[in-house]
């Protein structure tokens, strides 16, 4: 079974390849020519994702995964959420993001920095079909950026009963603790249930 997730993000391709590759060859839109993807301007995760899903299902009449996820910060009153890629400005510049949120957080201290990142997971067929699904993971945000791995807010983002930041992880590791893995673990399910899509 051939999917199509609806990115360019390379990183991201990479991590839902691994978590849902056993069943399904998932390519990303470079595999294409251009797909226009809507603007990611609604109100919730599952909007966005739905979205991306069905433009990119019936643009290229292959069945379709998506994503949506953002970081929540409790002391921040879940800030920046759904605006996660674009919090320090339209560039979605990861680095400029992590030194914003950092600075927010400058006076907060360590056992109030709880954060957790969601994520939306779609599957959409060009039939017609729409599966969602929601992954969460609880954990805190770093005094400052640690390791090379992940992408985005990973070198800020330390798991619940874990040391490291998920960049400071193997992808393995990360993907057995993250939001996407928890959401695209269930997709995983709805594939094998609809192997013919
Ligand atoms: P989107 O789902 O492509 O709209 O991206 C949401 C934004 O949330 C990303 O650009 C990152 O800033 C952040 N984000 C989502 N998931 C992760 C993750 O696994 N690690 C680090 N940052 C993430």
């Amino acid at each position: 079974m051939r999917v199509v997730l609806a990115t360019r993000n390379a990183a991201k391709l990479e991590e839902v390849a691994a978590i849902v590759g056993v069943d399904a060859e998932v390519l990303g839109l470079d595999a294409f020519g251009v797909v226009d993807l809507p603007a990611e301007d609604g109100a919730t995760y599952e909007e966005n994702a739905l979205a991306k899903g069905r433009a990119v299902a019936r643009a290229l009449g292959l069945a379709a995964l998506a994503d949506d996820s953002g970081l929540e910060v409790a002391a921040l009153g879940g800030a920046p959420g759904v605006r996660s890629s674009r919090y320090a400005g339209p560039a979605c510049d990861p680095r400029a993001n992590n030194e914003k949120l950092l600075r927010e957080l400058a006076a907060v201290p360590p056992e109030k920095r709880q954060a957790r990142f969601v994520c939306v997971a779609a599957l959409v067929t060009p039939g017609g079909g729409e599966w969602l699904a929601r992954g969460e993971v609880a954990g805190r945000i770093a005094a400052a950026p640690r390791g090379e791995g992940g992408f985005g807010y990973d070198p800020v983002f330390v798991p619940a009963a874990y040391e490291r930041t998920f960049a400071e992880m193997t992808p393995e590791e990360k993907n057995r603790l993250s939001h996407r893995g928890r959401a695209f673990s269930e997709i995983k399910k709805y594939l094998r249930e609809n192997s013919s899509l």
